[in-house]
């Protein structure tokens, strides 16, 4: 039988990289979006060219009209989810808490807490053995932000990834016992986008010394945490967290 992934935020970073090792693993991929649907279809084509089924899905993850519609066209085109990854994020730029406005705090959460919660949702919905379902496997992207707290950056964005680590561990207790297991990956420094994008492009050349194994990491080096916490590989593994971070 085909694994059938559902990746958020897929159309670049760590998410485009997790569906190319994925489908190199063997695993169909819904590469979903939210506005980039040039990249996402890039990222669709290359999954096809290694052999594997593909459709790129529109959702602003913090829509639910639009999860519900995401999730209803996987089943229809791909068919039942084995796995979702929850990566979709965004962070903003440096701030301290006193500065912070109440849209800047909540967009955090509704997108990085909120987003993660309302596909989980429905993975749990399809993946319940309860429910007839086969089981299956749900990876959270958190980040070492969680434990660090990120004073003068993004408390806002370390506390969003804090519930997402709660909701990680409480959620894998609840589904234990309906073939479903949670784990979660927390990135450290990586070099991505969304640093750039979060206001703060030169944050990897600043930070890295300061990393233990003195660089930045890569989107393929977090990808290949979150498709062993995937796979049956990891068949033992619930409410686990792991990071991936280069000891920072
Ligand atoms: P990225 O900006 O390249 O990827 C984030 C993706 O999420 C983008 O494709 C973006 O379009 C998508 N996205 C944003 N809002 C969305 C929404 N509302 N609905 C659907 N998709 C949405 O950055 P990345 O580094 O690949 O980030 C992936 C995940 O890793 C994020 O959750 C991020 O918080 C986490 N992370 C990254 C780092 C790092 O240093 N790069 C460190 C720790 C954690």
């Amino acid at each position: 039988m085909t694994s059938i992934v559902l990746i958020t935020g897929a159309s670049r970073g760590i998410g485009a990289a997790t569906a190319l090792l994925a489908a190199r693993q063997g695993w169909d991929v819904a590469v979903n979006y939210s506005n980039n649907e040039g990249a996402a279809r890039e990222v669709v084509q290359a999954v096809q060219a290694l052999g594997r089924r593909a459709i790129a899905v529109q959702a602003d993850v913090a829509n639910e009209a639009q999860v519900l519609a995401m999730f209803a066209r996987v089943d229809a085109e791909l068919g039942r989810i084995s796995a979702l990854v929850n990566n979709a994020g965004v962070v903003d730029r440096a701030q301290r808490l006193q500065d912070m406005d109440l849209a800047r705090w909540r967009r955090m959460f509704d997108i990085n807490v909120i987003g993660s919660f309302i596909c989980a949702r429905e993975a749990v919905r399809r993946m319940s053995t309860a429910e007839g379902g086969a089981g299956g496997s749900i990876v959270n992207v958190s980040s070492r932000a969680a434990c660090l707290g990120a004073a003068n950056q993004y408390v806002d964005y370390a506390a969003a990834k804090s519930a997402i680590d709660t909701m990680t561990l409480g959620l894998s207790h609840e589904v234990a016992s309906q073939g479903i297991r949670v784990n979660a990956v927390r990135p450290g420094l990586i070099e991505t986008e969304i640093h750039a994008s979060g206001g703060q492009p030169d944050r990897i050349a600043r930070l890295a010394p300061g990393v233990p194994m003195g660089r930045g990491g890569t989107a393929d080096e977090v990808a290949e945490a979150i498709c062993w916490l995937m796979s049956d590989k990891s068949s033992y593994s619930t409410g686990a967290i792991i990071d991936v971070s280069g000891g920072r």
